[in-house]
């Protein structure tokens, strides 16, 4: 799959070289294309007039949600499938402004040896796996416990002595989460961090939605289209195929591994206006303290002769299989054609940063003590901000990193 050059360069985006550019002009720089960058550049301009610089190391725009039509015409996501889905009204009308939406609320089914069940586990999952007699009794239990139309994480459950409430918590655990999350991140669910699994939580209800959230929808053209009506702005220009490595110069105190970051040089010149940055920071700083950890993922995509392949958007292999879970995107899209494209995810560690892209941070105690150590350097440098997932290295979705994006350049402005 290739880039569209002709749509690229229809798209009204202002791309240029970055040799052909003068940073100097320039209000602010952002580093990164993906949501952080591009509201934060939107921001500027719509809302400060500012002339704003995006540097991006990628051929294209979007970040993560770059999605494109593949040699069939299906439109995929090429890093994975994006749904956006928030409670904030703040990112959802924010979104709206440049893009119609269309309804779509995500459904997923663990495949399990050949059963399909609703995942977040549910009361429909548990006639699947108790049968209907056994799984009355055991909802019983459960609403009694616990209430009705509630999420209970598969950490809370499993403190549960009850005999018949354990035998739920251990076939959830064995069935759904033990080995999917050994794919995932190399680790058994007690080893990760508890926020990560408490994202997709026991729903003691009939409701079989991945998400609650109040907005659920998708970009009627796609990602790439919306990012490019974003950045459709005479104050933003684009740089591809730019890394922030090898255009930045660092300055620090002096020469102990621990000194403060003073400031930062572009074209040989200090840049002290504001500079986004939304890359990882362990790469930015060269592995000044060590590189941080991550988990990235291979995606393989196949594309199949017939209209559909699953009866919903994705399907986890929680107990078989090498890689953790399948989408197909015509779900998500609502795209009709007579082919469709299934992509399977396989996750692996993060060990080349050349030839892999940083996916997941792998958060805890550690890891987050780890990072603090690069964000004290962004800390001491006034004119640098660290936004995003990466560069926060936090398990951010869409929606948050909207909101931050729009609150950091409100906060710019009002400097
Ligand atoms: P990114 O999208 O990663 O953008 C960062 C950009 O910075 C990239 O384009 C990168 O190339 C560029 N960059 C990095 N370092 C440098 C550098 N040194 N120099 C120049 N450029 C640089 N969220 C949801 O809400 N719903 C979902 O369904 C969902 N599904 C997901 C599925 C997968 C597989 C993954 C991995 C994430 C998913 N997310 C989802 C989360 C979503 O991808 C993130 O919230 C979002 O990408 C965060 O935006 P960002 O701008 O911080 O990061
Ligand atoms: N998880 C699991 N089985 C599932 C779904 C999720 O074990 O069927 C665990 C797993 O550890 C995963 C985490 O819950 O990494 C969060 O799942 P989510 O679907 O939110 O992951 P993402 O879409 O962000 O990759």
């Amino acid at each position: 799959m290739k880039f569209d050059r002709i749509a690229h360069a229809m798209s009204g985006v202002n791309y240029k070289n970055f040799h052909d550019v003068e940073v100097s002009e320039f209000d602010a720089v952002v580093v990164g294309c993906g949501f952080a960058g591009a509201v934060c550049a939107s921001e500027l301009a719509r809302n400060g007039k500012k002339r704003v610089l995006i540097i991006e190391k990628r051929d294209h725009i979007g970040g993560n949600m770059y999605d494109e039509y593949d040699e069939t015409g299906v439109l995929v996501h090429k890093y994975g499938p994006h749904i956006f889905h928030t409670s904030s009204k703040l990112a959802a009308d924010y979104i709206q402004k440049f893009t119609k939406t269309i309804p779509y609320e995500h459904r997923v089914k663990a495949d399990i040896h050949g059963t399909y069940m609703p995942v977040p586990f549910n009361k429909t999952s548990m006639e699947i796996a108790f049968g209907a007699e056994r799984a009355n009794e055991l909802t019983h239990k459960l609403i009694k416990k616990f209430g009705n139309e509630v999420k209970v994480t598969i950490n809370e459950l499993r403190q549960e002595e009850d005999k018949d409430l354990a035998e739920i918590a251990d076939y959830v655990y064995e069935n759904v989460f033990l080995h999917y999350t050994e794919k995932q991140w190399g680790l058994t669910p007690e080893e990760v961090d508890p926020s990560v699994t408490a994202r997709v939580p026991i729903f003691i209800s009939r409701d079989d939605r991945y998400f609650q959230d109040r907005y659920q929808f998708m970009p009627k053209e796609g990602y790439t289209k919306l990012f490019e009506n974003m950045l459709d702005h005479k104050n933003i220009t684009v740089a591809l195929n730019t890394e922030a490595e090898s255009v930045f110069g660092l300055e620090f105190e002096g020469d102990a591994e621990d000194d403060k970051l003073t400031g930062i040089t572009i074209q040989y010149k200090k840049f002290d206006k504001p500079i986004i940055f939304t890359g990882p920071l362990d790469e930015l700083f060269l592995g000044r303290f060590g590189r941080l950890p991550y988990r990235s993922l291979d995606f393989k995509f196949e594309t199949l002769d017939k209209e559909y392949e699953f009866p919903c958007g994705t399907i986890n292999y929680t107990v078989s299989e090498d890689f953790t879970r399948i989408t197909e995107y015509k779900h998500l899209t609502g795209q009709k054609c007579d082919k469709t494209t299934i992509m399977k995810e396989y996750s692996r560690a993060y060990e080349d940063p050349k030839n892999q892209i940083p996916y997941y941070a792998i958060i805890n105690e550690e890891n987050n003590a780890h990072y603090e150590k690069y964000k004290n350097l962004v800390d001491s440098t006034p004119n640098f901000y660290a936004i995003g997932r990466l560069a926060e290295y936090k398990y951010y979705n869409m929606d948050q990193i909207i909101e931050k994006a729009i609150l950091l350049a409100q906060e710019i402005l009002d400097k």
